[in-house]
């Protein structure tokens, strides 16, 4: 990755829009003394976010602004950087990276807007765009000429440290130390979570057992009610047929008693005759009584 062009639109003393072409094996820039060379770095700085407006040798940022000769727009100034990326150094499919910053003055206050790629987003979410590419506050990405004088003059230890930024590791151990952090929190995290399982599965055994014996029970009271039901059944089976051999015997009774009730008519009809010729027979008698009574006597009194 290599930055491909760096414009900038009235910085420092660029009171126009200047486009500044960087080749791949760009090495330097010359000119006389207060040219502007250092101003190129610091639109680096400015729209990467790499520092902050003093390391840009400027009081405040609106100090960025351009205010030389002729100066016709005192209270904007732009920087875009356009990055290579055809070894995908960001995780983008894109050729080219476009990082672009501005600062706007509205009376006593200013304010920076950011842009990765023609999309606006805050300095946070910029910051963590480049990181990923490894352009960070932190890293040397940009080796100021002060720079260069504290690395020689630095202690080994110190000169160590650096290196291992500079080479990554740093980052590296710093994400192994978060790791081992998170191994311990998450260490604990299982410890407690042990815990809650043991306790779990104590009370699953405890609900189990409530729940087998609650399963029983309705097993028992399915079982009951099925045998209350043949129990129904066979009473009103037993209590049907009952039914029917009273209706039987109520229908031979019934039969019995119009006999009887046809005999007694006839007992009855007999008596009437036989009343009737013991009428006619006791009439019979007293008439042959007294004829006879007379006969009888008339005879006694021959015999005599
Ligand atoms: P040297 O070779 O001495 O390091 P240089 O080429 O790096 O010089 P710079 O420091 O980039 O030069 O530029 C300094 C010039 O920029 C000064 O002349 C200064 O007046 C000018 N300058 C700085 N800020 C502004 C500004 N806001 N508006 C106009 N000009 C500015
Ligand atoms: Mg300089």
């Amino acid at each position: 990755m290599y930055i491909k062009e760096v414009e900038l639109k009235n910085f420092k003393s660029f009171g126009k829009s200047v486009r500044v072409p960087l080749k791949n094996d760009f090495l330097t820039v010359t000119g006389p003394n207060g040219s502007g060379k250092s101003n190129i770095v610091d639109a680096l700085l400015f729209a990467l976010c790499l520092s902050s407006s003093r390391a840009m040798r400027a009081e405040r940022l609106p100090d960025l602004i351009y205010r030389g000769e002729g100066a016709k727009n005192p209270d904007f100034a732009q920087v875009t950087v356009r990055l290579d990326n055809a070894g995908r150094s960001f995780p983008l499919d894109s050729d080219t990276i476009e990082v672009s910053r501005s600062i706007k003055v509205k009376g006593d206050k200013y304010s920076s807007s950011y842009y990765f790629n023609g999309k606006s987003c805050s300095q946070g979410e910029l910051h963590e765009l480049l990181a990923k590419a490894g352009i960070t506050p932190e890293s040397y990405n940009i080796v100021m000429q002060g720079d260069v004088t504290r690395i020689i003059e630095m202690s080994a230890l110190e000169r160590r440290k650096i290196i291992d930024e500079i080479a990554g590791v740093a980052e590296f151990d710093e994400k192994k130390k978060k790791a081992m952090e998170e191994l311990d929190v998450v260490a604990e995290r299982i410890g407690r979570v042990d815990v809650i399982i043991e306790e779990v599965a104590d009370q699953l055994s405890h609900l189990k057992a409530e729940r087998d014996r609650s399963l029983s029970y309705q097993a028992h009271r399915e079982e009951l009610s099925r045998q209350q039901a043949f129990l129904l059944l066979a009473k009103l089976k037993e209590a049907s047929t009952e039914l029917e051999a009273l209706h039987e015997e109520m229908a031979a009774l019934e039969e019995k008693g119009k006999s009887l009730q046809q005999k007694a008519e006839e007992k009855r009809q007999h008596f009437s005759e036989q009343d009737a010729r013991l009428a006619s027979i006791s009439s019979e008698i007293t008439h042959k009584g007294e004829d006879e009574e007379i006969e009888v006597k008339h005879r006694i009194e021959e015999i005599k």
